[in-house]
């Protein structure tokens, strides 16, 4: 497996394995790797010749007040997890070597983001898309995996796909869990002993939702209310957004006559995490 840092490097490699006939899969991730992480290199091996994963920290998917400078890194780590999950080469440039001087050219999506984490963070998915669009552009992968953790950001993925004709095939992976059933996330190392145990309040939630909807509720202000009421029990906790919305468009819905999204973003102290489920009707 190699470490390359610049898109130079990726294209010689890539252009290689091209010529030799090989798919190629890829895994954009931000770094400090887990097993939500490793699930998606794990499918892309699967499914793949190759599998490139990217490491960038995408600057321009951060507010000014957001965690650009704390969110954890350490290449050797996730070095050493790619190499034992059979990756084949890690992408990991600098973010000169993304965005040159004078950058300016940008990749906005209207509607999708519109919503849910689009509303507490304006400027994120316009970064997210960006990184994206770029990252395909440089490793032209046959397959691309997000995960389903971040639920809007796969969504938002798929539509830029659909719209802007790229021939890449997005797939989504399941949530990787903690076994007490906290979602797998770079960001829980910001959470202290006692904030981690109350960030279970976010995965209890979400349960209370499904037993409800399994019960036959389908009012998603009812749904809405009981899960607010249920994560307002928790003194640590403070709610973002709780939001059911259409698979696809990330609209709110009244009635879940369609599959819906059921998701959830959440401050455990100052500390932001996200989680969801996903609902259709059997
Ligand atoms: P990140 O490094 O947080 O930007 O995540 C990179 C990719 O890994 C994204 O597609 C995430 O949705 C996915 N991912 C992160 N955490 C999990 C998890 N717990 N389960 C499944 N996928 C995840």
């Amino acid at each position: 497996m190699k470490l390359v840092k610049t898109i130079k490097e990726v294209r010689d490699i890539i252009k290689q394995w091209k010529a030799d006939g090989q798919t190629i899969g890829l895994v954009p991730t931000m770094g400090y790797l887990h097993e939500g992480h490793t699930s998606l290199i794990d499918e892309s091996v699967k499914n793949n010749n190759k599998t490139v994963v990217s490491v960038f920290v995408n600057p321009i998917q951060f507010a000014p007040t957001e965690d650009l400078e704390s969110y954890p890194r350490d290449i050797d780590h996730d070095s050493a997890l790619c190499r034992d999950h059979g990756a084949d080469l890690i992408f990991n440039p600098d973010p000169s070597e993304m965005y040159k001087d004078g950058f300016s050219t940008y990749v906005d999506m209207s509607v999708l983001t519109e919503e849910l984490c689009g509303l507490s963070r304006p400027i994120h998915f316009r970064g997210v898309c960006t990184v994206v669009t770029k990252l395909f552009n440089i490793v032209t992968p046959d397959n691309a995996y997000f995960g389903e953790k971040d639920a809007q950001q796969l969504a938002v993925i798929k539509h830029m796909v659909r719209d802007l004709n790229m021939d890449i095939k997005v797939v989504g992976c399941p949530i990787v869990r903690e076994t007490d059933g906290l979602a797998k996330s770079s960001r829980n190392t910001y959470l202290s002993s006692e904030e981690r145990q109350a960030a279970l309040i976010l995965s209890k939630t979400l349960k209370l939702g499904k037993e409800l909807i399994s019960n036959g509720e389908r009012n998603t202000g009812a749904i809405i209310n009981a899960m607010t009421t249920n994560i307002e029990t928790e003194p640590l906790a403070k709610i973002d957004y709780v939001k059911i919305v259409d698979s696809e468009t990330m609209q709110p819905v009244n009635k879940i006559d369609r599959p819906v999204l059921c998701a959830m973003a959440v401050y455990i102290g100052k500390t932001r995490l996200i989680d969801n489920f996903s609902f259709k009707e059997a």
